[in-house]
């Protein structure tokens, strides 16, 4: 294997998902719904664009898709983009942001990241040789520590990479912090790297877009996809949202990659985004009403549960029961409970600093959410 990628293991959901299979646990660890996306868009979806001849390389620019995404990003942030030149289709977000980083990053730049981050983020940083500049956000509220940040820019600083809502944390960016991170990229010329796949997953304020401030767009790649936001997360559909500049350099390394992202999918893909607004709401509403059970459900245990504004995650703390590491934890807890967790400390540079954390998922059915109320009497 090749040393930039030696330092990694099997990712952590894969790990914890085979583990659920081998135990035969409730697994409230990987992010993927154990419920399918709307009826209505898995009988229209992939099969009829193949039986329709949609069947060869889909071109880069004017796709239905690129602008049934365009159209999307105008409603979410009032920002008129050019589906020919500013969208590029992608498998999924992960290659998305691996575009992003392989095409817009030299060897040595700098980029920055807000810790606990995705686990892709630092292979990705990886592959394409930059220098990772980690800063944690803490809890209860994992706000950004404005002052460290500003010590975090330099002349260096190639880009910041951002996700909101945030997994693990389901921290949201405020208008304030983002009002910050946007004067920073000005002030040192910066690009802004956003990860917004769970945009419609916003519980107590509505997503922002980096992209919207003012001056930001010109240096933005914000970057989404299908899976959270209509329980599809299989479908691997994904796109980059970028000013012409700067999608040059991601489509170039999407063309290298993987050339050109499954065709029918995009026409599945491209009916998925022309949903009626009401989707939205509902997902949103369901999602509540998830999250409550399981928050509910924790607390009860005896987790100190985070406050999470966003995505399916909550992260609690383990240490009332006594263990001393999120993965001694973990292991316990399918082992003897019969639950998966994400133990957090991966989601770090330095893995002590997420030792006392274990990240849940609630977008799961209702009844597999409520078994998580039995957890108390397994955990005491
Ligand atoms: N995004 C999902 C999560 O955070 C996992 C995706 C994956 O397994 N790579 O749980």
């Amino acid at each position: 294997i090749a040393k930039r990628l030696e330092n990694f293991k099997t990712t952590i959901f894969t790990q914890m998902s085979s583990l659920a299979l081998k135990h035969g646990a409730i697994n409230l660890g990987q992010g993927f719904p154990n419920f399918d996306g709307p009826a209505g868009l898995r009988q229209g979806g992939g099969h009829p664009a193949i039986r329709e001849g949609k069947n060869q390389y889909a071109r880069a620019t004017a796709s239905l898709l690129n602008a049934a995404i365009a159209a999307r990003f105008q409603k979410d942030t009032g920002l008129t983009i050019d589906p020919e030149t500013e969208v590029t289709v992608t498998s999924g977000c992960t290659e998305a942001i691996a575009a992003t980083m392989l095409g817009l990053v030299n060897l040595g730049d700098e980029i920055i990241v807000f810790a606990p981050f995705y686990d892709s983020y630092q292979a990705t940083l990886s592959m394409a040789g930059a220098r990772v500049r980690s800063i944690t956000l803490r809890p209860p509220d994992f706000a950004v520590p404005i002052a460290e940040l500003r010590a975090a820019f330099s002349e260096k600083t190639r880009a910041i990479l951002l996700n909101t809502p945030h997994n693990p944390t389901g921290k949201m960016l405020t208008m304030a912090e983002l009002q910050e991170i946007a004067a920073l990229c000005v002030e040192y010329d910066s690009l802004a790297f956003c990860d917004e796949v769970y945009d419609k997953l916003a519980f107590e304020a509505e997503h922002i877009s980096l992209a919207s401030l003012p001056g930001m767009f010109e240096r933005t790649v914000t970057m989404n996809s299908l899976g959270k936001t209509f329980s599809l997360t299989g479908w691997k559909i994904g796109w980059a949202i970028a000013p012409a500049t700067l999608t040059w350099g991601v489509r170039q390394a999407h063309a290298f990659l993987t050339f050109a992202t499954s065709t029918p999918m995009q026409h599945a893909a491209a009916a998925a985004l022309s949903t009626p607004d009401g989707y939205y709401e509902e997902l949103r509403r369901d999602y509540a009403v998830k999250k409550e059970i399981l928050v509910e459900g924790l607390r009860a245990a005896g987790f100190v549960v985070y406050p999470s504004s966003g995505t399916y995650f909550v992260v609690a703390d383990h240490t009332p029961f006594g263990f001393d590491s999120d993965v001694a934890f973990c292991e316990y807890l399918i082992q003897e409970v019969g639950v998966v967790a994400i133990p957090t400390s991966v989601f770090y540079l330095d893995p002590e600093e997420g030792k006392s954390m274990v990240r849940f998922t609630f977008c799961k059915d209702e009844g597999t959410l409520r078994e998580a109320e039995f957890l108390r009497d397994d955990l005491f």
